[in-house]
């Protein structure tokens, strides 16, 4: 169940869809808590998409409502797939939009994971 009056969990979202292989992906990376793979539209060298395996719509009821366990597992995921792509070194940014303002399209609670390039400023000012 979402937090503050949010649409409900849609399973038919397509990052649902790919974490039951129903349609394809670039697979980096999966344990029990987070699935990654690469964006389908990358604005990086690298842009990755981590999510957790439970169907959390946003940050907003993944950081309401997941267990300690799946926060802590989904974050040392994160951690972890920057880590092996030796990523620490020249640094990396991740990012999660959340909701309309955020500007977030799919309603699977997913963080972007971006590298390979000096990243700029964090926010556009154009
Ligand atoms: P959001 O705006 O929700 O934070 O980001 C959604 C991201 O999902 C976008 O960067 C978009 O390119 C990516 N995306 C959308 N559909 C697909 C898909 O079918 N496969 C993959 N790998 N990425 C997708």
């Amino acid at each position: 169940m979402p937090v503050t009056g949010l649409p409900p969990y849609d399973d038919q979202n397509i990052f649902a869809r790919i974490l039951r292989g129903e349609i394809p992906s670039k697979k980096v990376y999966e344990d029990d808590w987070a699935l990654a793979f690469h964006d389908i539209a990358p604005q990086a060298p690298i842009h990755i998409l981590v999510i957790p395996k439970g169907p959390y719509c946003s940050f907003a009821d993944f950081s309401a409502l997941a267990s300690p366990d799946e926060i802590a597992g989904f974050m040392r995921a994160v951690g972890k797939i920057a880590r092996d792509l030796e990523l620490e070194a020249p640094g990396y940014r991740i990012l999660a939009n959340m909701g309309q303002h955020g500007g977030q399209e799919v309603p699977h609670f997913h963080v972007h994971l971006f590298g390979g390039r000096p990243l700029g400023r964090m926010i556009p000012t154009a």
